[in-house]
């Protein structure tokens, strides 16, 4: 028997848990997957996120990062069934389509930039005028900036799933496939032994293994600098805020800049979110729950304090260029990352979890992951004092 220790119980762990014990199982093997969370599975960024799966387009996706994205929304379609018969869980993937608003100078021209990637991709879109807005979308009918500089787009090709039940369904799924969890153990030591990790450690367990991929967010930079390697990495807090509606109307998502509004099958609305450097720091500001229920309120006015049922915080894992950080830690055999997936660790989570495991296997990967290296902080025009200070 050989084991793979994965340390971190996000999305992007519980998947890569996922996609090696259904490749063991389909080959008869006899590798034991073991999954290691300092406190509850799946409590992180990975829970707080919104769930948006932005618009794109495998075929004509010619970067590497692109042929993720594009993988991966093929992958949620088909994941989601499977997990939803394994399990029983519904996860909530639905093709919801979103509405793409500017409302200022500096709003229309980001949205000039991102409709020409559009075009380049040959992902459809199409502007809605002003006085068709309220007759296509009447829940914003109100929406409106004073003058005719509203410009709002309508992009039929993105999807959002409810990420809790997503990560609910993957739990059990892996629990179903043998994969053993040990939550509330804080990985303390890898051990090392001729360039290899020969065990994890936490205060009070070890457990040896033959492999080990660290997908533990933005806290994979401390296990990193633990063994000597750096691996410069920033928390980017995200604020969030949870509406209740008494009725049941199935919007598209609505993106204004970096805010958005998610409203769900149910009545629940999301609106997020907010983009700080942290240092680790989750707490709650009221200043930013507060613009961010201002903003809500002048897209949907219904969105008033009385329909408030939430509000919190996540940290997402940043790097120094925007990039996750995927391979294998050189000068080490076994020892592989998996993070850094800034705002689309929910997105990339399934085609991450297919390369990742064809790495661990020893396999080529079918998209080339070479941008994603973690050697790349050496390169010549990055500064360590950036990150990491
Ligand atoms: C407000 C917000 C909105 C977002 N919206 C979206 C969205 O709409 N779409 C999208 O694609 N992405 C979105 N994201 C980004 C996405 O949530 C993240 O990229 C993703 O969740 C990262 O997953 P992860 O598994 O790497 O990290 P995490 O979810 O942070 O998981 C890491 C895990 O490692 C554990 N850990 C840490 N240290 C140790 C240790 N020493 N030992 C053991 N375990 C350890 C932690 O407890 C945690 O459970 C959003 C994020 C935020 C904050």
């Amino acid at each position: 028997m050989s084991r793979t220790v994965i340390v971190g119980g996000g999305v992007i762990g519980l998947s890569l848990a996922w996609e090696l014990a259904c490749r063991n199982e389909q080959s008869n093997g006899d590798q034991e997957i073991v999954l290691i969370d300092n406190s509850s599975l799946a409590g992180r960024a990975s829970w707080a996120g919104a769930g948006i799966l932005l618009p794109t387009n495998l075929q004509t996706a010619i970067h590497p990062i692109d042929q993720l994205e594009g993988l991966s929304n093929q992958l949620h379609e088909t994941w989601s069934q499977r997990l939803k018969s394994e399990t029983g869980v519904e996860n909530g993937f639905r093709k919801c389509g979103g509405l793409y608003l500017a409302r200022t100078v500096g709003e229309i021209a980001l949205l000039a930039g991102t409709l020409e990637h559009w075009r380049q991709r040959e992902i459809d879109f199409e502007a809605v005028a002003n006085d068709q807005l309220g007759k296509r979308f009447p829940a914003f009918k109100d929406l409106s900036y004073g003058s005719d500089r509203l410009k709002a787009v309508f992009v039929p090709g993105e999807y959002q799933f409810r990420n809790p039940d997503h990560l609910k369904a993957l739990i059990a799924a892996c629990e179903k496939r043998g994969v053993k969890f040990h939550d509330c153990a804080e990985t303390t030591e890898l051990e090392v032994q001729q360039n290899r990790i020969v065990a994890v450690k936490s205060k009070s367990q070890t457990w040896e293994t033959d492999q080990v991929c660290l997908t533990a967010g933005p806290w994979t930079a401390e296990l990193c600098a633990s063994i000597g390697f750096e691996l410069p990495m920033q928390p980017v807090k995200g604020h969030m805020v949870l509406y209740k509606l008494d009725r049941q109307e199935f919007l598209p998502v609505v993106n204004e800049g970096s805010r958005y509004l998610v409203p769900r099958e149910d009545g629940h609305v999301l609106a997020g979110s907010t983009i700080q450097e942290s240092d680790f720091d989750d707490s709650i500001d009221p200043n930013e729950i507060n613009g961010l229920k201002a903003w809500a309120r002048s897209v949907l006015p219904e969105l008033d304090e009385s329909k408030v049922a939430d509000c919190w915080t996540g940290l997402r894992p940043g790097t120094f260029d925007g990039f996750p950080y995927m391979g294998r830690i050189p000068d080490m055999q076994n020892l592989f990352v998996s993070t850094g997936h800034f705002k689309a660790g929910l997105q990339l989570s399934p085609a991450c979890a297919v390369v990742m495991a064809d790495l661990i296997e020893g396999k080529q990967p079918k998209v080339d992951l070479s941008p994603f290296s973690v050697s790349r902080v050496n390169d010549a025009f990055y500064s360590r004092s950036t990150l990491n200070k």
